[in-house]
């Protein structure tokens, strides 16, 4: 069981939990990413579970009065094993999300995956449109591969960046990170290669996005997280597409821990809870 303080963050254990929270956050105007929690195995028995639990994940949201789409990460569904693996299991979700006219995200994990996620996703989003994958502006390599996905069916997620990556292929400070995800914000903008999917809750990306969409018309969408800014996610849904991030599944330990551990504001919440239990 998933305790309250958890809750904020990870929508439940079941398909059925999630779904229930996507229900709740269409009748507020947001849609619904749903990913189930796992990555990193390096086997792929685990890998091919989770990739038969996203299939039947698909088939669920299809069937459901949800505004849903899943994001699955590489690690998660056979990466850690090999490159054909990992492109196997995607290869079968997608088949199901195509049967289901369900959208498909990949997430972006550490540097060493870049290659292997980009390549994968090149050959099968265009087979299926319907899919989007991240990229991270805190590697160097990102204008680079922004200019190979602007030519490539899908929607393209530009976040920050999650994992502490060596200094020689990556940008370090907040300042630094900042200038470059404008700088590829206004790029995806100005290419208009797709509908650009702004992952951040900073409100002055959202900002910046907002102006972009108005300089040049491309369509864009606001992803958020479970738990973070929900008030403006709501508000922001009045006007643009929201879409937010919610994680289910048993493995919640280790993702509710970096996301108390990422923010003081976060942290703070934690201890309150504990407090008051
Ligand atoms: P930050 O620099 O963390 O914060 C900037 C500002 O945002 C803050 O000053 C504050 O005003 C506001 N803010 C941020 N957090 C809070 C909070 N808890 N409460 C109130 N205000 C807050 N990373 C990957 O590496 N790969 C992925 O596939 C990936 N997918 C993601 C998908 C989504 C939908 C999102 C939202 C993020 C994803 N990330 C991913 C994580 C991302 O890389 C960042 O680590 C994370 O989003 C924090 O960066 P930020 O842009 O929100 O801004």
């Amino acid at each position: 069981m998933i305790p309250p303080i958890a809750r904020r963050f990870v929508a439940g254990e079941t398909p059925a939990e999630v779904l229930e929270h996507a229900r709740q956050l269409r009748a507020d105007g947001v849609k619904s990413i749903v990913n189930l929690l796992g990555e990193h195995y390096h086997d792929p028995e685990p890998a091919a579970e989770d990739a038969a639990a996203y299939r039947r994940l698909v088939a669920d949201i299809a069937q459901a009065d949800v505004d849903g789409c899943i994001s699955v990460k590489p690690s998660q569904v056979g990466l850690g094993v090999d490159a054909e693996t990992f492109e196997a299991n995607l290869g079968d979700i997608v088949a199901t999300a195509r049967d289901e006219g369900v959208f498909v995200w990949v997430d972006m994990e550490d540097h060493t995956t870049t290659d292997a996620t980009l390549d994968a996703f090149e050959r099968l989003v265009s087979e299926y449109p319907r899919m989007g994958v991240c990229v991270q502006a805190n590697l160097k390599r990102t204008r680079d591969d922004l200019e190979r996905l602007v030519d490539l069916p899908g929607k393209v997620r530009l976040v920050k960046g999650a994992y502490d990556e060596p200094a020689d292929i990556s940008l370090k400070g907040r300042q630094a990170v900042n200038e470059a995800y404008e700088e590829h914000l206004e790029y995806l903008f100005r290419e208009d290669g797709g509908t650009v999917a702004v992952g951040s809750h900073d409100p002055r990306m959202i900002e910046r996005a907002i102006d972009l969409h108005g300089a040049y018309g491309t369509d864009f969408e606001i992803q958020m997280l479970m738990g973070v800014r929900e008030d403006a996610q709501v508000e922001l849904a009045r006007d643009y597409e929201v879409y937010q991030y919610v994680p289910y599944g048993d493995r919640w330990l280790s993702y509710f821990s970096r996301r108390v551990m990422e923010r003081k504001e976060n942290l703070v919440f934690a201890l309150r809870a504990v407090a008051s239990a």
